[in-house]
This record gives C-alpha cells, structure tokens and sequence, in this order.
C-alpha cells in the first residue's frame, strides 16, 4: 500500500492532472494506492476572499464565486470531455450549496471560524470529486472516501486538533473493508464530533496523507508537489537552491517549521514515531530524484542541510528592571500568550534577564500587545516594565543542520555574511539543539539574506558579483566586451559569477535583476527607461542583490556625488572618475570612511595611470610599514604622446588636435594641458600617502602662454596654441639645445607637490618613455636610491577598462 498525496499545483490544470493519474495508475500495478488531494492551486484562497468579502456585504464576492465554478467546470469538460448527466449535476449541487452558504454569510454579516472552516472544506471536496470521477470514467478501480468520516478533530477551527486514537481507528477499518485499488481522500477537512467542518491548518493536505500513512503503517508517504524536493532554500527566491537528496526528521522538521511551504510541519510527527520514510516528488517532473526525508543522520558533508525564511514577523520585547531575578515572570507572559493563541515563532532572553523578545505572526500583533500589556498592567504602572515594544516588517532566516553542532564558527559565519552585506540583524536565537541558528531581519532583506547565506554555505565558495554600470562610451564599452570574454574563466578558475544588472548613459538606463546578457546590452539600453542617477540608484538599491557594485565610467562630478549614497548602502564603488578623490579633500575622507564603515569598498586604480597597478603598490607599501620619502612620475599619457611626437617639424597645434583625435586627451584637452589632469593624479597619490592636500596645494608649473590658459573655449585654445606657435618652438629647441626631452613631470616629496615641463636628460628613466607610456618612480624608506619603478601603457580605453576590471575582481576576491 502507498500513500500519495498531490498538492495544489499537482492538481491545478487539467494537464497536471492527467499527469497525476499516469502516476497514481502506473503504481497502482504492484500497489493499493490511497491518494490524498489538496484543492486546486490558489482556490482555499479564493473562497476566503469570498467569505470575507461577503461578510462584510461586498458583492463582488459574486466574481470570485463564478470563476471558481468556472475553473471546476472547465476542469471536468476537459477532463471528461463527454459527461454524465449525473455527474455534471453532481458538481452543480455542491456548487449550489457553496452557493448558499456564502449568500448566508452576506446575509448576517457574519464570518465565525467555524463557518470559515466549512466555506474552506469546498476546496478539497470538489477537486477529490472530480479526480476520483475521472478515474472511474477512465476504468480505474477508484472511489471516493470523505476524508471528513474518518478523520476526527476538536473545534478549534482553522487548525483543528486530530484526535489520533479515534481517527487512527476509522481510517483502519475503513481500509479494511474497502477493495478498491485507488481511494481518493480530500486533504485539509476533518469533522468534529458535533459533526462540523473543521479545517487542518493551512497547507495541511501533507498532514492528512501523514496522518493516513501513519495509521495504516504504510512502508512510505510520497508527497508530490511541484518542485523536485526539499530545496536548499525556497527555489522561489534562490536561484542556485537544489533538492536536498537525503535529510533527517529532524532537519526536515526544522526547516519546515522556519518557512519551507514544501512540506507542513505537523506532517512530520505522525510518520516520524513510526519511521515511515518522507519522500518528497515533483508532479511535473516525475523523474526527479525528489528528496527522502528519514530517521538515518546522513552526512551529506556539507556544514549545513538548509536556509528557510518566515516572513511577515513581529518582535516584541518586553523589558525593565522589574524582570530581573522575579521568577515565574516568563510564566506569565507565555501564559498569557497561550490565553490569546498566538504561536511564539522564536525567543531570546539576554543573560541579564532584563528583556525578553519574542518573534510572532504580524497578524497577532494588536492582540498580543493588548494582552500582555493588560498581563502587566500593575508592573506597568510602578515603571517595573515598559509597555512592550513592538516592531514589525521583519523576517527570520533560519540555517539548519545536524552537522552543525560539530562545527565550531558557523554562527560566525552566518553573521559575518550578513553584516557584509549590510544585512541588519535585529535579534538572534540558536536552539540548544543546534541544529538551527535563526536571524531576525528586515523583511526587505529576505531575498538578498536567503542568497547571501546560500552563496556562502551551499555554493563551493562560488560568489556573485553584481554591476551597476553608469557610463558605457568608449571604457565602459571594452568593459563589457572583457567582463564578456573573461565570463567562463571567471566562474571556472575564480568562481565568480560576474553579473551586469544595470547599465546607464546619460540618456537611457536599462536593468535585468537576473543579468543583462554582454551580447545583447546595447539593445536593451536603447530600449530601456529614460536614464537618471537617482532613478539608477533606487533601483541598485531596491533589487537589493548582494555583492553589488557600482561601476562609475563616466567623467561626471554628478554623478560622483552619488557615491556616499551607494556606500552607505553597502554597495562598493569602482571608479575611473577622477574628481571624487581629487575634488575637496572632506569628500575625499568621507568616501574613504564611509567604504570602511559600511565594508563597501570604494576602489580607483585608474584614476592614477589606466590600468597600471599604481594606487595598489602605493598602498602595499604603505600598509606594510614602508614610509614614502618622495615620488616622481608621467602621469599623463595625453602629454607624454604630445610632446613625444613634437618636434620643430610638426606644429605644436597640430600634434594636441591628433592626441585630441586619437582619443589620448580628455574631450577638453585644456584640462591636460593645463596640468590640472596630471595635479589631480599626484594629488590623489599624495592622499593616498596620507597627506591632507587639496588642488590648490599643488604647484602648477604651467608651460602654456597667459594668452593659452586665458582662453574661454575649446576653439579660442587651439587659435591661441596657433598664434603662440613660436613659445612651443622655443621650448623644444631649449631642450633639443641640450640634448634633452621634455617630459611633463609630476613631482611628490614629504608635504610638497608640484607638476610641470621638465627637460630630462640622457640615461634618466624618463627619457626613454614612448607613446602615451606612464612612469611611476617611489623613492621610500625601503628602496632610497634605486626606486621601485611601475611603468606601463598609462591611457587608452583598452588599459582603462582592463583596470576597472580588475577593481571589480579585487571585491570579487575579496
Ligand atoms: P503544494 O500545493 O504541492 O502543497 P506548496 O506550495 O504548499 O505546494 O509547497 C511547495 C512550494 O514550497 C514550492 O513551490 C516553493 O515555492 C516553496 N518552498 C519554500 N521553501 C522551500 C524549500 N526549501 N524547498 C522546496 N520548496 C520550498
Ligand atoms: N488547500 C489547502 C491550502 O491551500 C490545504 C493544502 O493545500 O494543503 O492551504
Ligand atoms: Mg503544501
């Protein structure tokens, strides 16, 4: 004999459950089979907004009703395409009588839980009558059985108590004397011994089937539903969640009681005494392995089994001196609690025994802060105890394992991958089991909790990185097309899954919470919504993904601003802008404590030679003890391509227009050559040594004529650079006098700055530097007469993105 029982899903089309009866036919060769039906997906639902609905005189329950006759109806046509007179008027008839009952309930305004609980009983009753009809018609030796003759409970209506002895009693004779290979049992509906309707507590089909299995000792209860097992974590919300194969009773139990829907938690008791093995299986995917919940401790050599969630929680505390060291305060409160019937999800005391805390269903809010507060009304009143405090939108995340008690720093763990999320944890409880460490948090942060913790536990140490970018011209394009390249070595070599999730121009934005394809980016953009930063950053914010990163391309100070704001969000920043870390210094050390306070790295290799690792040396060097005695360098590749190709040939004008051209100089070029590009860049150095200067604190050597650096616009600068042609002329001829270069030169000691032209000589490093080459030389307490040297390709799109790039995989490592 085999104990099935099929959910909502299972039997929510008529393609499904056609796929039930291959199942249920298919065993029932070898097997007598008992079937245990849930209603049809989303239906107690619905008869519960009729019934609320009608009770307070809405006659738009009158809608609900039709299409709920309507779903029945088109089930039974395509079921059984040619239908019985008998049969069709059957389901008229208990259609009519819902009918009625609700029209009661509009009527007197009234909505008792005992109605309730017959209103709801409809779900079950009509979906077993068609399937069992179904079966029959297609010659299947299968009948009927109200589930409500066997199954005995109280009145506690909405969650009745089974009487077991009784029930268990019914449910043998009954099976006794019935022959039929297939019986159909509604779930969820039982009866008292008044002979009302009472209901099992919602989701509670599992329980009949469990309850049914356990008193006919069946070998084994399959529960089929519509995913393959007992995930990792609700499959809904993890993507990367997978079934459970093997998992003991008590992790089931746990995981079930902390919010994965899959299995109802009461199920489990009747079978467990017994040790009727669980398994759980996918209708819609019968070949699954499924998961095989059992008494056998099966070590799947993970540290933990699963994460579930329960949302929509409340946390009460209630606290004052009057609690310390008073027994049988506890007692009352819980006491309390028990008179109103609210269910305590999770409880925490501190040490001190000044406050209590507990976790309950939103819904129970008003009635337990009436109650305990009128419990303590006297305490109250003395100032022993506050009125107990109540907050609410939040959420418990649950880890669960058995191997966890073996294992020292799981919490550690848990907790250290929350707050770097910037998770925040409002209350924490541990069972004295250990098998289960519950967090409370914001009920905003479940999706981004439930992955964090599944990433971090259940993932091989594989991570998710997911961009933000803002800016795609000409970096953030060769970005792309390297995060593109670079995708499967990544996610084999470094298991990180790089994910773009937004992209942004300073027209349009586009976002795909699940990951833009690199192929495809540049339709989705020009399709997408019209593009602003705040929109871009409310929506960074609200999706709400962990390791999240925002990738800032462009060369806008507004949209520098907007860094303090991810930040604090716990979102890293990776920047090739210049002006965050080079504008006033209060926001450049804002930035860098925010980055430290929130653990969001704010990281800028590029702004100092491209992608050459510049600001990286310059902080090992620091943070390994060594002390910077002084720096020279080229920073400006713009300036080392101009004045390398000058020559008394070539007009200065000429060769600052191709640099201009060729895309070496920022789209104004008077900001490099001015100096103030090359300023910046020491600037930052110079910070990043831990000098507090700003701009002006840099010595501008400037090279240029009055005329050149009083010029208003981009054109007037060229007319200038054309008129005052013989000024440049006369400074390569100085130089090439002496056989010299010119080289613009930025220059840092112990608390001076300075840049400008500087003729190099023979044999010094500089000389030899070609293109747009940058050279870095640090002289320091480690290295004072031969410097340590970074030199390299220090512009173009190409070396800038391959930078960033390697910004993004530094926080990926991380
Ligand atoms: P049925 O109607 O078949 O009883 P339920 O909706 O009650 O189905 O339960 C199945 C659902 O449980 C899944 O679709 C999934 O969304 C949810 N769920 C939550 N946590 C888990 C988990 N850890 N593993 C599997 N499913 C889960
Ligand atoms: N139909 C009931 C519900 O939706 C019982 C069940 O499906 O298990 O809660
Ligand atoms: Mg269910």
């Amino acid at each position: 004999m085999k104990v099935l029982k099929f959910g909502g899903t299972s039997v929510g089309s008529a393609q499904n459950i056609n796929r039930v009866i291959s199942i249920v036919e298919e065993l029932s060769s070898n097997h007598q089979i008992i079937c245990v039906v849930s209603a049809v997906g989303g239906i107690t639902d619905q008869l519960q907004q009729t019934g609320q609905l009608a009770q307070l005189g809405d006659t738009s329950y009158l809608d609900i009703l039709a299409d709920i006759e309507k779903k029945h109806f088109q089930l039974l046509d395509e079921l059984i395409p040619v239908n019985s007179y008998q049969v069709k008027t059957a389901l008229e008839e208990k259609l009519k009588h819902l009918k009625s009952l609700l029209s009661g309930i509009y009527l007197i305004n009234e909505l008792s839980p005992k109605t309730l609980d017959k209103l709801l009983s409809f779900g079950e009753q009509l979906s077993s009558f068609i399937i069992s009809e179904t079966l029959i018609v297609r010659n299947l030796d299968a009948s009927l059985k109200n589930t409500q003759d066997l199954i005995l409970t109280d009145e506690n209506f909405i969650k009745a108590h089974v009487f077991i002895r009784e029930s268990n009693e019914n449910i043998t004779n009954y099976f006794r004397s019935s022959k039929h290979k297939i019986t159909i049992l509604p779930g969820f509906v039982a009866r008292s011994h008044n002979g009302n309707s009472t209901t099992l507590g919602r989701g509670g089909s599992d329980y009949t089937a469990a309850l049914v299995a356990a008193a006919l000792k069946s070998k084994e209860l399959e529960i089929w539903t519509d995913v393959s097992g007992m995930y990792t974590a609700n499959p809904k919300l993890v993507k990367q969640a997978y079934p459970i194969e093997q998992i003991n009773y008590q992790e089931a139990m746990e995981l079930s009681h902390f919010g994965a829907k899959v299995l109802y938690p009461p199920s489990i008791q009747p079978v467990l005494e017994l040790k009727i093995p669980i398994v759980i299986k996918n209708t819609l995917q019968p070949q699954d392995k499924g998961t095989y919940i059992s008494s056998n401790a099966y070590q799947s050599g993970q540290s933990a089994t699963g994460i579930s969630n329960i949302d929509n929680i409340a946390l009460l505390t209630l606290q004052g001196s009057g609690m310390v060291g008073i027994p049988g305060f506890s007692k009352r409160l819980f006491e309390q609690l028990a008179l109103d019937k609210i269910n305590v999800i999770l409880i925490t005391q501190a040490s001190s025994e000044h406050s209590i805390c507990i976790a309950i269903d939103q819904t129970d809010i008003a009635k337990a802060e009436s109650g305990i507060n009128h419990m303590f009304s006297y305490e109250i009143e003395q100032k022993k105890l506050n009125p107990v405090l109540v907050e609410n939108d939040l959420a418990i995340i649950a880890l669960v394992g058995s191997n966890m008690k073996h294992l020292q720093g799981m919490s550690g763990k848990m907790f250290g991958a929350l707050g770097r999320n910037n998770i925040n944890i409002v209350a924490i409880a541990q069972g004295s089991s250990e098998i289960n460490i519950s967090a409370v948090i914001d009920q905003k942060d479940v999706k981004k909790g439930l992955n964090t913790l599944h990433e971090r536990f259940f993932e091989g140490n594989h991570k998710q990185v997911n961009l933000f970018i803002a800016g795609v011209g000409n970096v953030g394009e060769k970005l792309i097309a390297q995060i593109r390249q670079q995708r499967k070595y990544l996610k084999e070599k470094l298991k990180l899954n790089l994910r773009i999730i937004g992209v942004s121009n300073s027209r349009k934005m586009y976002f795909n919470s699940d990951g833009i394809d690199p192929k495809t980016w540049k339709e989705g953009l020009q399709n997408g919504e019209n593009a602003s930063l705040e929109g871009f950053y409310d929506r960074a914010v609200e999706l709400n993904l962990r390791n999240s990163v925002f990738v800032d391309v462009t060369a806008s100070a507004a949209v520098a601003q907007q860094y303090e704001h991810y930040l604090k969000e716990s979102i890293a920043v990776v920047a090739c802008n210049k002006i965050a870390c080079s504008a006033a210094l209060e926001n450049y050390q804002k930035l860098k404590n925010y980055s430290l306070k929130y653990n969001a790295p704010f990281l800028f290799e590029t702004n100092v030679g491209a992608g050459l690792p510049i600001i990286d040396t310059l902080q090992n060097l620091i943070s390994s003890g060594d002390k910077i005695v002084s720096i020279q360098a080229v920073l400006s590749g713009s300036l080392n391509f101009v004045f390398n190709n000058f020559t008394n040939e070539t007009k200065f004008h000429d060769i600052v227009k191709q640099a201009q051209e060729q895309g070496f100089t920022e789209p104004d070029p008077r900001i490099d050559l001015s100096g103030v590009d090359v300023a910046r860049k020491i600037l930052i150095l110079a910070r990043e040594s831990g000098l507090a200067m700003n701009l002006k604190d840099i010595k501008n050597n400037s090279f240029l004529t009055d005329k050149n650096n009083a010029s208003d616009t981009v054109d007037d600068f060229y007319r200038t650079l054309l008129e005052d042609e013989q000024h440049f002329q006369s400074l390569y001829a100085s130089a090439k006098a002496k056989q010299q270069q010119l080289k613009y030169v930025a220059t840092l000691t112990e608390n001076e700055a300075s840049v400008g032209l500087q003729e190099i000589p023979v044999g010094h490093p500089f000389y030899n530097l070609k293109g747009s080459d940058n050279i870095v030389m640090f002289y320091t307490a480690r290295y004072p007469e031969q410097p340590l040297i970074v030199k390299g390709a220090g512009a173009g799109a190409d070396v800038t993105a391959s930078g960033l790039f390697a910004d993004i995989i530094r926080i990926g490592n991380n």
